[in-house]
């Protein structure tokens, strides 16, 4: 006997359930032991009838006078009994159960739990959790904390409730301790066993909490352990390309000296991190994460100014031409004075080498054997078949999750192991980061450089809502500005509803608020000519207003649009505002963020004022986090994250202690053949989306 029997060969019952087990993914013993329930009724208070008040929630035991069946006119039934202990008698009714007349028999000794009433001197419970209680053992649904299943169809939480029970106790020895005792005893961890019997069946919530926290450690540390093993399976089998870093270091220096600014510390530590990587064995493997310009183009300017020193050349795609462009255009200015050749292919632009633009007139057949050119930047053009590197040493991918994980491995076959800096600007709580990608290394630009205008932010009530509009028409009366106004968040998708209430508040803003200003709409439904003409005449300034909705990307670069306007800011979730925020503050001038909101809640209101003081995307990531869960937070994006049962994304202390504990013991593997052979069992399942 073990965990991983079959439950279907436990017993009959088991068996002929097993199909719909199924369905709730519970297969074997263990599954069943580790359905975790989603909450407890908490039936702890038994009382005695005499003493019981209207309206609180206690469990009654007594003695059975009577059960019967009444039929009503629509040809529902209803259950009636009447239950007597020494000091008095209740009432119990139940809608549509007959078969409880079977269940339930006079003389039967009953608990029964739910909240009390009455009506007419009667006392009476409706539909109260019931048992026949048949040994002194104790009630299994009634008179304590009563765990509560998901249920599915034709499995009740009361029937797992009892199934648990049963297996349990044929199974619970076997549940094996895999964590080395000095991690238990060091984080006053419950024994798994104790865990998976408490969380079951507590007694306190006090014992819930314990439990819980050691099967979510489980859950995380588990994960952890996986991915620290992919790393360094990976790092151990692949042999990479090591950069001499020493004798550049001066270069190195020169360069950085070069730029026309000093690097933020954020920048710095990114930096020394990065090259360290390069001169490993192992490929680099590395993410680094910063708000749109918190600066991580010169950070990735400097390693691949490394790779070239060291005869290697390097690519950088993005996921845009624009952008492509624009990295292009600013990585020549900063590397040609050292000797670094770099150059530029796009969908459109198929090869241009040193601003010289080749079109080949037969380009169907070109290969390109890119061997002068140190740094090539790039569409997704780069992954073409066509382009052959000579000796390539570094991959930098901008905004990696614009690229599917199958672009990022092409990229990479194009060398021989190439080391591999991605780069986002999508904010991510760093907890979260340390589970979806624990097989990266992750650094973080948590700074902005100096000089950097903090765009004001203000959460505008309703009340002041319309000295806002006043405030709003003197910005572009009086000093010229031009301002975005973003549609309350209707639904994910760009769907027709989305775009009616949009226009719907366009007419009244162009109606009603601004009839003397010129506005604008864009919506995501429009074509891409149509939004880009649109965003033209935006530039051009023939609107003073751009009415938007909110998953439209509103351009790259509209400097003299300096305020954002956010209607039913509380629908957003805070990293989404920060993202919509980043749109103004492009230019020289003072930019500002207001946040209409109709909201009565003073959590709500907290949660958005925290705009006004915040400005790192990542922080505000994992606040949202924090007060709203990860369902909010992540319901709208597609980041592939793993699925935790009972962890949560939001419990940092023991997410950091999992990842702790799983970089400590891995090294350690051999001393804890438990532990290995846990991790052997669990390998073959996926841990993070690549
Ligand atoms: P992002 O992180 O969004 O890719 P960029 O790398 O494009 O940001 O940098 C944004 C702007 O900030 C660029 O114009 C860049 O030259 C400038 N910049 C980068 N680092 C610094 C710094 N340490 N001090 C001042 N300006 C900087
Ligand atoms: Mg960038």
């Amino acid at each position: 006997m073990n965990l991983q029997t079959s439950l279907s060969e436990v017993d009959r019952i088991l068996k002929m359930y097993a199909r719909r087990l199924e369905h709730l993914g519970i297969v074997t013993v263990e599954d069943l032991l580790f359905y975790i329930p989603f909450r407890y009724d908490d039936y702890r208070v038994l009382s005695k009838i005499q003493m019981l008040q209207p309206g609180e929630v206690v469990t009654v035991q007594g003695k059975v006078l009577e059960i019967k069946n009444q039929y009503t006119r629509s040809r529902k039934t209803i259950q009636k009994a009447i239950l007597v202990d020494d000091t008095g008698e209740i009432e119990l009714t139940w809608f549509n159960q007959p078969f409880l007349t079977r269940v339930i028999n006079p003389n039967d000794i009953l608990a029964v739990s739910g909240r009390v009433e009455k009506r007419n001197q009667t006392l009476s419970m409706l539909s109260p959790e019931y048992e026949v209680v048949r040994s002194e053992s104790g009630t299994l649904h009634t008179g304590r904390l009563v765990p509560v299943y998901s249920e599915t169809k034709g499995i009740t939480s009361k029937w797992i409730r009892r199934q648990v029970h049963k297996v349990l106790e044929m199974y619970a020895t076997d549940i094996d301790e895999y964590l080395p005792e000095e991690i238990i005893a060091k984080h006053r961890f419950l024994s798994l066993q104790q865990a998976i019997r408490t969380i079951h069946f507590p007694k306190t919530l006090d014992e819930v909490a314990a439990a819980r926290k050691r099967i979510a450690f489980d859950e995380l540390f588990l994960l952890q352990l996986k991915a620290v093993q992919r790393k360094e399976t990976w790092k151990k089998n692949t042999v990479g390309i090591p950069f001499v870093l020493t004798s550049y270091q001066t270069k190195l220096e020169k360069f950085i000296d070069s730029l026309p600014f000093t690097l933020t510390s954020a920048q710095q530590k990114a930096v020394d991190a990065i090259t360290q990587d390069l001169t490993k064995k192992e490929p680099m493997n590395r993410l680094l994460q910063g708000d749109v310009g918190s600066g991580k183009t010169v950070v990735s300017t400097i390693a691949m100014y490394l790779s070239y020193l060291n005869g290697y050349q390097s690519v950088l795609m993005a996921p845009t031409e624009i952008l492509a462009q624009q990295h292009y255009t600013t990585i020549s200015k900063l590397l040609t004075q050292f000797g670094v050749k770099v150059d530029l292919v796009t969908g459109s632009i198929k090869y241009l080498v040193s601003g010289i633009k080749k079109k080949k007139e037969n380009i169907q057949n070109t290969k390109y054997q890119i061997q002068d050119t140190h740094v090539l930047v790039g569409t997704h053009a780069v992954l073409s078949e066509k382009i052959i590197f000579d000796k390539l040493g570094l991959v930098v991918i901008d905004e990696q999750q614009r690229f599917g994980v199958e672009q990022r491995s092409i990229i990479r076959e194009k060398g021989k192991n190439p080391h591999l800096l991605t780069m986002t600007a999508t904010p991510i709580p760093r907890t979260v980061a340390l589970t979806m990608y624990g097989d990266l290394d992750l650094s973080y630009l948590d700074e902005m450089p100096k000089g950097r205008q903090m765009i004001k932010t203000w959460l505008v009530p309703q009340e002041k809502r319309d000295s806002a509009y006043v405030w709003i028409r003197k910005q572009v009366k009086e000093t010229d500005s031009q301002i975005f106004i973003i549609c309350p968040f209707i639904e994910e998708s760009e769907s027709m509803q989305t775009v009616k209430a949009a226009t719907k508040e366009f007419e009244r803003l162009a109606k009603d608020i601004f009839p003397d200003l010129k506005l604008g709409m864009l919506h995501g439904r429009l074509k891409g000519k149509e939004k880009d003409a649109i965003l033209d005449k935006f530039r051009q300034k023939e609107f003073d207003i751009l009415v938007a909705t909110p998953v439209v990307e509103v351009g790259i670069d509209i400097t003299n649009a300096t305020v954002m306007v956010i209607e039913a800011a509380e629908r957003f979730g805070l990293a989404q505002l920060h993202q919509l925020r980043g749109r103004v503050g492009r230019g020289d001038k003072q930019s500002y963020c207001l946040l209409f909101t109709e909201t009565p809640s003073d959590q709500v209101l907290k949660r958005l004022k925290a705009m006004e003081s915040m400005h790192v995307g990542a922080e505000l990531a994992e606040l949202d986090l924090k007060l709203r869960g990860p369902g909010d937070v992540f319901g709208t994006m597609q980041h592939g994250l793993p699925k935790l049962k009972v962890a949560s994304f939001s419990d940092v202390s023991l997410i950091e202690k999992a990842k702790n504990t799983a970089d400590i013991l891995y090294p350690k593997l051999e001393k804890y053949p438990k532990l290995k052979e846990k991790l052997a069992e669990i390998a073959v399942k996926k841990v993070s989306p690549d």
